[in-house]
């Protein structure tokens, strides 16, 4: 798939944002949704999923990045907070050779602890029940 396109609004992120599909909410406005990741690359990877229908962030307006980074720094700081760990990435890729896999714009947050090493991008579906946890601590610490 290309840089550009068409965006797909069947895409799972959409259905989540319509509700037509299940996640694991961390937290939701008029600007953004953030929910865990079911195939985390660490304990508690967690996604800030922009509204506004955009394929990736080369789509999206300034006014929503603008927005969506800040709930990204929010989120990051709870998780700071909440799971205690040595460092915190920050990604977003643009496009399948970017590594880009649902075409709808959203940026990863993904802990790391020193000598853990970081899992398989879209690897191994992650235990729900861990995932709600994790997503409870995170919730208590953004409030
Ligand atoms: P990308 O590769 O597009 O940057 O990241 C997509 C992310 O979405 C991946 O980390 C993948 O694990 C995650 N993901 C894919 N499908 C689902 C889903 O149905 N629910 C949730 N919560 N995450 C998903």
């Amino acid at each position: 798939m290309s840089l550009s396109g068409t965006y797909d609004d069947q895409n799972i992120f959409a259905k989540i944002i319509s509700g037509d599909a299940p996640a694991i909410k961390i937290f939701e406005d008029d600007v953004a949704v953030a929910f865990m990741d079911i195939f985390p690359q660490s304990p508690g990877h967690c996604l800030v999923v922009p509204k506004e229908p955009a394929r990736n962030l080369l789509d999206l307006s300034d006014d929503m990045a603008a927005a969506a980074i800040q709930r990204v720094k929010a989120l990051a700081k709870a998780v700071e907070t909440a799971l205690e760990p040595d460092g915190i990435v920050v990604t977003q890729f643009n496009g399948a050779p970017a590594g880009q896999t649902v075409f709808h714009i959203h940026f990863h947050v993904i802990p790391r602890w020193e000598g853990e090493p970081l899992g398989r991008h879209g690897g191994g579906q992650a235990d729900m029940d861990e995932l709600k946890a994790q997503a409870d601590k995170i919730k208590a610490a953004l409030a």
